[in-house]
């Protein structure tokens, strides 16, 4: 094994910075390059003139149950006490999602709902998670008619508008994020840690970096870097968590993403509606609208939304967001890694084309630190 005497971690979102931070505190110098003009990638948030803090690429929500991930994250930020709910418009009624126990009252009658939740709490235990794809398995005629309801109130638009398939058309982990929960628990996550970074997730970022060992050089493209270093390229250690198709010039193809358009507006009013994030299964081509005053209990006349729209990742047009992580995509991801020099390694959202939540993708910079050490 080489001794590499610099660390050169392209990206400088929530996995490059983390690795960069273990690696600084082990004493080693790092450099940290990103092509965007800030630091923190898709969680990079900011105070508006309103003084509301604005997730430029969609609403972050952290949440975990690891022990490591959250202790190391609190070295670096305070986070506040929220636990995320997401309501969804479906019919005109605004209900809970995951779709539960409440929901059923909210949009059935309530005998129909008391009928439902009966052979619901006599055929799964009490707090199960039930993907919508097993849940459509039922033999109960009521059961069956409540998965199909589900299916296409809750999954089939959204879904279809999300990614442009249908929900058995994907990979069966995605819907899967979002059960039917047999249960009352009307949140989003039943993570033990959940909460905003009190001064955002930007600043959290610039304190994980923000150490003698770290150089951050912003506006600065790997290939461009790599291309202008070449002659001392080969010295570093290389943390890559751009996409790996990028890496290697897209030699076997491009790897499929997708990605989102968020469309702000400003209202002159306190709220706009009445969750942070409410999600439009049925109707309207957004997915969901996103009212950012909510994450940290901003005081503000005004209120800042996004409407969300889904689309496909073209390069060079917008951001990747989201793997596709269908067999043939991750297939032409294996066949890129097959490829990976000695002394790089990948990682993150992107790098590991693996959708990742925050905390894992921290927690994979925290493995990939402790395989490397
Ligand atoms: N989903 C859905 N309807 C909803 C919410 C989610 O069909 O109201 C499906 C959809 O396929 C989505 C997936 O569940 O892509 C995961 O949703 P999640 O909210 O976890 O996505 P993220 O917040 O990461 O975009």
């Amino acid at each position: 094994m080489m001794n590499y005497n610099k660390n050169l971690v392209a990206g400088c979102g929530l996995s490059g910075a983390v690795i960069a931070r273990l690696l600084a505190d082990k004493g080693e110098k790092v450099l940290v390059i990103d092509r965007k003009n800030h630091i923190a990638g898709n969680i990079y948030d900011y105070r508006d003139e309103n003084g509301i803090f604005i997730h430029k690429y969609g609403s972050h929500i952290f949440h975990t149950n690891n022990e490591n991930v959250w202790k190391f994250l609190n070295k670096f930020t305070a986070f506040n006490t929220y636990m995320h709910k997401v309501l969804a418009l479906i019919d005109g009624i605004e209900t809970t999602i995951p779709f539960n126990l409440n929901t059923l009252y909210d949009v059935f009658p309530n005998s129909l709902a008391k009928r439902l939740e009966e052979k619901l709490l006599s055929g799964f235990e009490y707090n199960t998670k039930v993907p919508i794809l097993e849940f459509q398995k039922q033999n109960d005629k009521d059961l069956k008619f409540l998965a199909d309801y589900i299916y296409e109130k809750v999954f089939l638009h959204y879904t279809s508008k999300q990614w442009g398939k249908n929900p058995d058309e994907i990979d069966s982990a995605v819907t899967a994020r979002v059960p039917v929960y047999i249960s009352k628990d009307n949140r989003y996550f039943q993570d033990k840690y959940q909460g905003i970074p009190l001064n955002g997730y930007t600043k959290m970022v610039e304190n994980i970096l923000n150490h003698p060992n770290i150089e951050v050089q912003l506006n600065t493209d790997y290939k461009k870097f790599a291309s202008k270093n070449s002659a001392m390229l080969s010295e570093f250690r290389i943390f890559y968590t751009g996409s790996i198709d990028e890496f290697f010039d897209y030699k076997y193809g491009e790897l499929a993403y997708r990605s989102v358009n968020f469309k702000f507006e400003t209202h002159n009013r306190k709220f706009y509606q009445s969750n942070a994030v409410v999600n439009y299964p049925c109707n309207y081509d957004f997915t969901r609208i996103h009212e950012y005053k909510y994450y940290l209990s901003d005081r503000s006349e005004k209120t800042v939304i996004a409407k969300e729209y889904s689309e496909n990742f073209e390069n060079g047009k917008n951001e990747r967001y989201y793997p596709i992580e269908t067999p043939e995509n991750k297939q032409l991801y294996e066949k890129y890694l097959k490829e990976k020099p000695e002394n790089v390694y990948f990682l993150g959202r992107l790098g590991d084309y693996r959708y990742y939540d925050m905390d894992k993708a921290a927690e994979r910079a925290m493995n990939l630190f402790e395989e490397i050490k």
